[in-house]
């Protein structure tokens, strides 16, 4: 069985993890971090290039603004979507108010807008607010 690149939440150290593993908590070999622990992570254009970049796992990245109602009013389901994922999938959010560079390279022009990378390359997007519902099925398809 092969291992998979993961990125660490935490420290931005990139992992190589037993693919298809079964445990519960997955250690970052730097910080010690549950990179297993699912929670949607915050990130500035630099961070977030190297998750896209490096990752080997699905890795969604939502485009918001705060001063974008469809984007607020999805906030707390991206939350709870990534609750059920953990290191299957990663789940991004990037303020597109204070970080422009990934959202220009993309060519993001609507919000909320979420990507779904893999390995660095683009295997999907959707554009305008999404359901807890159609979040977790979305997500559910990436990683198959
Ligand atoms: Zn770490």
């Amino acid at each position: 069985m092969g291992t998979i690149n993961i990125v660490c939440p935490e420290c931005s150290t990139i992992n190589a993890v037993e693919e298809n593993t079964q445990s519960n908590v997955v250690e970052c070999v730097q910080c010690k971090a549950d990179i297993n622990d699912p929670f949607v992570l915050e990130v500035n254009d630099n961070h977030c290039i190297k998750h896209i970049n490096e990752n080997e796992i699905a890795t969604l990245v939502d485009f918001y603004s705060t001063t974008c109602g469809p984007c607020m009013a999805m906030y707390d389901d991206y939350e709870d979507a990534a609750l059920a994922f953990g290191i299957k999938v990663r789940f991004l959010k990037i303020n597109v108010d204070k970080h422009q560079l990934v959202a220009k390279e993309y060519g993001v022009t609507g919000l909320p807008t979420i990507i779904a990378f893999k390995a660095g390359k683009e295997i999907n997007r959707e554009s305008g607010q999404l359901s807890l519902v159609d979040l977790t099925m979305w997500a559910d398809r990436l990683c198959l």
